[in-house]
């Protein structure tokens, strides 16, 4: 059976910590599955298209990484497409915190699809995309946080 991963969040945008734990993450996987959650509640800076043309052009020349939009539960699209496993990034004890329980719940809904943890490089640990909205809502460079592909 193939080795499918969903790497599930916002990305908006998308950042160097990302592309580090799906690079990371490759050889561990036969596929995974770049997941741009659809949430009406979230008032996102960039399109959902932009999100997905940027994730896109940055995995061009790597086969096994898919990139697609989702909506509803995540364990619910993991069973549409057959995937085992959900991928999430931890930066600190704070996002330790937070994704536990849904990481559990996730569990007692699915008992099938495994969450598994990358922890974040030090030299990551700070980049988030909220940060990054900031630092261009206020005209700042946020460049060096994003892979090349992310143009602003
Ligand atoms: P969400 O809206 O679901 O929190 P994000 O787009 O903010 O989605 O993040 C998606 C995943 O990437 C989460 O698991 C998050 O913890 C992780 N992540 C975010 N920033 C980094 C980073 N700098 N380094 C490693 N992982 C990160």
């Amino acid at each position: 059976m193939k080795r499918i991963a969903v790497f599930p969040g916002s990305f908006d945008p998308f950042t160097i910590g990302h592309e580090s734990i799906v690079c990371r993450s490759l050889h561990l996987f036969d596929e995974i599955v770049v997941a741009v959650g659809k949430n009406s509640s979230k008032a996102n800076m960039f399109s959902l298209e932009q999100r997905i043309d940027w994730i896109t052009a940055i995995f061009k020349d790597v086969p096994s990484v898919k990139v697609t939009a989702y909506e509803g539960l995540t364990v619910n699209f993991c069973k549409e497409i057959g995937a085992g496993f959900i991928l999430r990034g931890l930066r600190t004890s704070s996002d330790f915190e937070y994704e536990r329980p849904i990481a559990q719940m996730n569990k007692s809904l699915s008992y099938n699809v495994e969450t598994i943890f990358v922890t974040a490089l030090p030299e990551h640990v700070a980049i988030s995309s909220s940060i990054i909205r900031d630092i261009l809502r206020n005209g700042g460079d946020a460049s060096q946080f994003v892979p090349q592909a992310v143009k602003f």
